[in-house]
């Protein structure tokens, strides 16, 4: 598949080329763990045992790649397992990061209670200023790190300027592009190192499978990303893989109506008498409207926002939700609500990253805008 084809065309095709054997225009599900050999070394395709390689998984490394217009793209059984990978394979005990202050919550515990033990430095910046990552560099940083939007509170980081940053100081610049997926934002072509995803999100987009890649145009990298994921295992197997491509070929159209029917939500939200801040980076009073402007597509179906009577008031509201789903997790056809607080950032309460116990989180789904903004309005009562 040229590299030229649009993303929509490359989303349904990059890596996809129809089976030889039979001509299945969908790559199959290869569910194998070991290959014949023809003679001692003889691999066919340079498949020889599932770990290291499997078809199924190459097809999504290859479509991944493509979509974030990298060099190689690796697929890991959760989002966390390919952000594991990238930290043991960028760091060594002794070495820094700066991370921001606004980051999904498992992140922040991978730094706060795992990585940390191994003698790996980390400080918080507030990522949305360059000026103020710039300040917490250090002799010994080898990688900044930034989340945009950021989750929960949808801020927005300069992707470009803060590459120059780290660049400056001889770190890598790490982009989690979960929120945003590569339809409306590619990290790499405005000067990132890495990409990270939870493909558990928008890019497998129905709330039925867990997965996670990284994405690099750094071919030294990419080799040693490569060795990690193998020497360490914790691959995408072949049909989460399958499911996951599979959702993809749909993420330019699906990506469209989460950033429509999250815009008019977040108009609705704006206006109402018991909401007292919206975080949503296409409202032009978010504080980086433009920069959002500047480095996305569109901005996306996640929305944030504070309820006037505290946590008890937003936590109420999260339990009113009726077509809005109470659960974690965010990216898929349906739409859910969450308390961050009490949900997925309860493991950031006491740090630089507690969320406000007031904030109430939207993951928007392509239903039908009428359903869901009388939902929302029935909620806040
Ligand atoms: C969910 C999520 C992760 C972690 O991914 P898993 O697939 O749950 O392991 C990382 N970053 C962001 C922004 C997320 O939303």
């Amino acid at each position: 598949m040229s590299d030229q084809h649009a993303f929509e065309t490359l989303a349904i095709h990059a890596g996809q080329e129809p089976d030889p054997l039979t001509g299945a225009v969908v790559p199959p599900i290869y569910q194998v763990s070991t290959y014949k050999q023809d003679g001692v070394g003889g691999l066919r395709g340079g498949y020889e045992y599932s770990r290291s390689a499997n078809p199924t998984r190459t097809a999504l490394e290859e479509n991944l790649a493509a979509l974030e217009g990298g060099a190689r793209g690796l697929a890991f059984a959760s989002g966390l397992a390919a952000e594991d990978c990238l930290l043991r394979t960028l760091l060594a005990p002794g070495d820094h990061v700066v991370i921001p202050n606004d980051a999904y919550g498992g992140t922040f515990r991978l730094f706060a209670k795992v990585v940390s033990r191994w003698g790996v430095e980390w400080s918080v910046a507030d990522s949305s200023d360059p000026a103020a990552v710039r300040a917490e560099l250090r002799p010994n940083t080898k990688a900044v790190w930034v989340e945009t939007p950021s989750n929960p509170l949808l801020g927005i980081t300069d992707i470009a300027a803060v590459a120059q940053v780290a660049h400056e100081a001889g770190a890598k610049l790490v982009v989690d592009n979960t929120f945003a997926s590569p339809y409306l934002q590619q990290p790499l072509s405005l000067g990132a190192d890495v990409v990270v995803h939870s493909t558990t999100k928008y890019m497998g987009g129905h709330s039925d499978v867990v997965g996670g890649a990284l994405v690099t145009s750094d071919a030294a990298l990419a080799d040693e990303l490569a060795f990690h994921q193998n020497a360490m295992g914790a691959v995408a197997g072949p049909f989460d893989s399958w499911l996951t491509l599979r959702g993809i070929k749909t993420l330019a159209v699906r990506m469209d109506r989460h950033s429509a029917n999250a815009a008019r939500i977040a108009e609705l939200l704006v206006s109402h008498p018991r909401v007292t801040e919206v975080f949503y980076p296409g409202l032009p009073e978010h504080r980086l409207h433009e920069v959002a402007a500047k480095q996305m597509k569109a901005f996306g179906g996640m929305i944030s926002f504070r309820v006037e009577g505290g946590e008890e008031a937003a936590v109420e509201v999260c339990n009113r939700a009726r077509l809005f789903t109470l659960g974690e997790s965010l990216g898929g056809v349906e739409s859910l609500i969450e308390h961050p607080g009490r949900m997925t950032h309860a493991s950031t309460a006491g740090s630089q990253l507690e969320v406000p116990a007031d904030l109430v989180r939207l993951s928007v789904g392509i239903e039908s805008v009428d359903d869901l903004l009388a939902d929302i309005k029935q909620a806040l009562g």
